[in-house]
């Protein structure tokens, strides 16, 4: 009889059942649906191999015609399945997509006539030798049907392979080529029956390149990975499934420890999570595991039981911080989940729970995020300079560089709404040397110069020197543009943490030696105190806008103003008035032997055109 070939796809696909069976599973419809095509095509296996034994028997045994038959329709009706299976499994990607909702409906509708049809056509079958098939007006409209699926799902494929990952086109055209070209060849030669054989092969292609969930495991934990829950939670959001999660992560109490510790932490962690229900639990991050819930009471009563867990270990120098999620709907889909978490990973609380305020909170930060990056691409970071106006000599001698943001539309954004954010997620370091590079072509034109100005004052963060090789871009800008170290003065302000100080100090020292000067700024806000005073080697002091008002409506702050200006004298530092609005305010900073006076009354901050305009009509 002719049937090697199916039984080889036979027993092919039970190896892989049992393969698939040990997996631990991740419920998402992409693998529902692969399960359901792969039983289809192994009892459309059992059946080919019936069909053809009932056959082989009606014709040398005097088996029922009627029971052949039966079996004959049955496996072709399932062949359709098949084909319909595969259409299906193509259309998930596309098919949360309003596009092709009648397409699906369309193919249901013909999928069902078709079986329909194939009940109640007739059909009947043919053996001689190794040839047999069934044939008939049932046959016919099985093969009409199968490869319409076929050809209708590469063409799919083909049509929104944008929407559809490159992986997945490949091992869906693999599929489905495997499944026509056998069908060709059968058709050709009816003894070659390929067409079962061909399906099991295209399941195990599948299988390999699509749904294999070993791909999805971490190998150290053997939890689900990072990329499993991408998956996952796009299901639940494709499929508008609300859900609760928390995540977890491990914090080492001393920063420093050894592999040892943390291989323990994370192993101990896992089993723990696993214990705790059927839940996939996923391993996100070095030490940081997350679980799904359907429901928040569900996930608040677990996180309880891990946390009560969690405080009991006191064996290893850890502890653990959560952030609960009650609902998914208040984040927009999977990558503002991830967005979430990476946002508030280094929170300080135990347990920090998603709410719409912080949601509301990470959608501006990411807002300015993107505000950024872009203006970074697009060239739309901008310098705008305050001319500094030198009392003694009468004559403007510096300017302070502020940087801007230049919306599309031409509006500006001011640095308090973006200088923070920059500071916390790092893109102050590509920010600060655009600013500077700005800086140095200006002061490379040499026109400022010969205008009087004798130094550009840039504001720079601590973190722009928490760095390897931080005193690098200032020093390679200042070789590159061939400015004189003199001409750059750099703003500071304080901080609390003791290793950043470390290294900021290191590095003015550095910078300092090549001729470059340092200005504390912000002085007299939350921002200083006299300590940092007293430790920063700052060739000037500026008295914060809030303290040069609080000059002329707080006694305690006159009488401190006084005193400052003395301390600053005797240690030979000069002294920056900011924020000096009037003529009286100018007059009585003078008096109070202010050094420089920065302010409205003077100019705000103008582009550097503007201010080489300013500075002509200005000095003499
Ligand atoms: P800051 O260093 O204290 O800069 C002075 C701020 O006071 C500027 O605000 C300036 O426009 C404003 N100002 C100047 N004179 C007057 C006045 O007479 N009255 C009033 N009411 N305000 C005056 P701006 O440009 O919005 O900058 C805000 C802050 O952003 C700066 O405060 C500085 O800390 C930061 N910043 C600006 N540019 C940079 C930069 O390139 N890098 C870094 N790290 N920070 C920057
Ligand atoms: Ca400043
Ligand atoms: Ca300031």
């Amino acid at each position: 009889m002719n049937i090697e070939l199916q039984i080889c796809g036979l027993v092919m696909l039970m190896i892989f059942l049992v393969l698939i069976e040990r997996d631990r599973k991740l419920n998402v419809k992409n693998r529902l649906l692969f399960i359901a095509a792969f039983g289809v095509c192994i009892i459309c296996l059992i059946f080919d191999i019936a069909s053809i034994v009932c056959i082989h028997m009606a014709v040398y045994e005097g088996f029922s015609p009627m029971i052949t038959r039966g079996v004959c329709k049955f496996y072709i009706m399932l062949l359709v399945i098949q084909g319909y299976c595969g259409f299906l499994y193509a259309c998930l990607d596309i098919a949360v997509q309003f596009k092709v909702r009648w397409i699906r409906t369309l193919a249901f509708i013909l999928f069902l006539i078709g079986e329909i049809l194939i009940i109640v056509l007739p059909i009947d079958y043919y053996m001689d030798g190794r040839i047999v098939y069934s044939y008939g007006p049932a046959a016919l409209c099985t093969y009409a049907l199968a490869v319409f699926f076929i050809v209708f799902t590469l063409f799919l494929s083909l049509k929104y392979r944008k929407d559809i990952p490159h992986r997945r086109l490949i091992a869906l055209f693999t599929w489905q080529g495997l499944w026509l070209m056998a069908a060709i060849i059968q058709f050709i030669s009816k003894e070659t029956l390929l067409v079962g054989f061909a399906a099991a092969l295209g399941m195990v292609v599948l299988y390999s390149q699509l749904e294999n969930p070993n791909e999805h495991i971490d190998r150290t934990t053997g939890l689900f990975t990072q990329n499993a829950l991408s998956l996952y939670l796009q299901d639940k959001y494709n499929y508008k499934k609300p859900f609760a999660f928390y995540t977890a992560r491990i914090k080492y109490l001393v920063p420093t420890a050894g592999l040892e510790i943390k291989k323990n932490a994370v192993t101990r962690s896992a089993r723990a999570f696993l214990k705790l229900g059927k839940e996939p639990v996923f391993r996100i991050g070095d030490d940081m595991f997350c679980v799904v819930y359907d429901t928040p009471e569900k996930a608040y009563e677990k996180l309880m039981d891990i946390k009560a867990q969690a405080d009991g270990v006191t064996d290893i120098p850890v502890e653990a911080k959560f952030i609960y999620f009650p609902d998914s709907r208040m984040l927009s889909g999977t990558d503002e989940v991830f967005d979430f978490i990476h946002s508030y990973e280094d929170s300080n609380e135990s347990i920090l729970t998603c709410d719409t305020a912080l949601v509301e909170k990470m959608r501006h930060r990411s807002g300015i995020y993107n505000l950024i990056e872009n203006a970074l691409r697009d060239d739309r970071v901008e310098v705008y300079y305050q001319p500094i106006y030198n009392v003694k000599e009468r004559r403007f001698t510096s300017a302070e560089a502020l940087v801007r943001i230049k919306n599309e539309d031409g509006t500006k954004v001011s640095p308090g709404e973006f200088i923070p954010v920059a500071e916390e997620n790092g893109q102050i370091i590509p920010l600060g040397i655009r600013v500077f590079k700005k800086v140095c072509e200006f002061l490379a034109t040499g026109e400022l110069q010969k205008l009087g100005i004798e130094n550009i004052e840039t504001n720079v963060s601590v973190a722009q020197f928490d760095h390897e090789n931080p005193a690098g871009f200032v020093k390679d800008h200042i070789e590159t543009y061939n400015i004189d170290p003199e001409c750059i003065n750099l703003e500071i302000t304080e901080t609390a943490d003791n290793e950043l100080k470390y290294l900021l100090l290191l590095n003015m020292e550095r910078l300092i030696r090549m001729g470059v000067t340092f200005s504390l700024d912000d002085f007299g806000t939350g921002r200083s105190n006299l300590d940092y005073f007293v430790s920063m080697p700052a060739r000037n002091i500026k008295f914060d806008l809030s303290f040069t008002q609080g000059y002329f409506t707080n006694d305690k702050v006159r009488h401190m103003m006084k005193g400052m200006v003395n301390i600053a004298h005797d240690l030979n530092m000069k002294i920056v008035s900011e924020g000096v609005e009037s003529k009286e305010q100018y007059e009585a900073m003078e008096r109070l032997g202010i050094d420089y006076v920065q302010g409205y009354y003077f100019s705000k901050p103008i582009p550097g055109s503007e201010l080489i305009e300013f500075l002509k009509e200005w000095q003499e």
